[in-house]
């Protein structure tokens, strides 16, 4: 089996390391594709204005100075003499919950597996927020990574379709299990712009993170991971509101 790795926090971050352990229980052939720099927040953004450079580290492990779709674009298209089986992106560093797809960077790539008739899977690791973005403990993802692909490797994907899981921030022994569960809803409405100034005078604004309002709605991502567990979340790329059609259509009737 050929796996194609990437992620959107930089071919040197150590969630990359980590899922490239993961995947090595599966195959040795695996190849590293990722943004040269963080990229998180990138969403499923493509470039198109300026030119993409690509960095060999080795035979299967490159950096391509754009963002994570351009990494699988370059991958796919430029990297590879044949298409991967399964697209992993991630362990991303902090939670990709909720209305955190669209912004995602990780599960994005996932996303340009996934376009590309590939089986793709984002991986995510919760973290504690306080001060510890620098020091992500990935004990969840390390002890689970493995147990939680194994079964998505024969399970049926449909056409355009991936899957996102987000590891607890909890230690190995700490995890309650794995649930299979939608999308919830997180409120980015409340999330702070923090403003200040830079050494030099110039006033800046900064999206903050924190303050966000978790509506922990039955059955969803967010609840799984509040209560212990890993969760798995089918997602599909036609966001269509299929309910709305035949309401909305009437509306056009003259
Ligand atoms: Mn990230």
């Amino acid at each position: 089996m050929r796996i194609l790795i990437t992620n959107d926090d930089g071919i040197h971050a150590p969630g990359l390391a980590v899922l490239e352990e993961i995947a090595r229980e599966f195959s040795d052939d695996i190849w590293v594709c990722a943004p040269s720099e963080e990229q998180s927040g990138a969403g499923h953004s493509l470039t198109l204005t300026r030119p993409v450079r690509l960095q060999k580290y080795d035979e299967r492990r490159f950096a391509v100075t754009g963002t994570p779709t351009d990494s699988v674009m370059m991958a796919l298209r430029e990297v590879m003499d044949a298409p991967p089986d399964l697209v992993l992106s991630g362990v991303n560093r902090g939670a990709n919950l909720g209305d955190d797809i669209t912004y995602s960077g990780t599960v994005s790539a996932a996303i340009e597996g996934a376009l590309a008739g590939i089986r793709a899977i984002a991986l995510s690791q919760v973290y504690a927020r306080e001060g510890m973005a620098d020091s992500v403990p990935f004990e969840a993802a390390k002890a689970w990574g493995a147990k939680v692909i194994k079964p998505l490797l024969d399970a049926p994907f449909s056409e355009r379709t991936l899957v996102n899981v987000n590891f607890p921030p909890l230690g190995a022994d700490g995890v309650r299990g794995i649930r299979v569960v939608r999308q919830g809803f997180h409120d980015y409405s409340r999330g702070s712009v923090v403003e200040g100034r830079d050494p030099r005078g110039y006033r800046y604004f900064w999206f903050g993170l924190h303050a966000i309002e978790h509506t922990l709605d039955h059955g969803t991502d967010l609840e799984a991971i509040a209560d212990g567990f890993i969760s798995v979340t089918p997602l599909q790329l036609d966001l269509t509101h299929h309910e709305s059609l035949t309401s909305l259509s009437q509306r056009f009737e003259s």
